[in-house]
């Protein structure tokens, strides 16, 4: 299980900011990108990066 507390050392790669915790994505409102979480492992390198699209 992914525990909340997991999200106080995970920072973006990118802004180096903090993240918010979806259902199954970590996600960068800095920078416009998510980072996905499987198998309760966030995923965090550049290439796992997957960009929000913008309204
Ligand atoms: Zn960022």
């Amino acid at each position: 299980m992914l525990k909340e507390e997991i999200l106080d050392f995970i920072v973006c790669i990118r802004c180096k900011g903090d993240l918010k915790k979806d259902e199954s994505y970590l996600i960068c409102n800095k920078c416009n990108i998510k980072y996905p979480i499987k198998n309760s492992i966030p995923h965090m390198l550049e290439e796992h990066i997957i960009a929000i699209d913008e309204e």
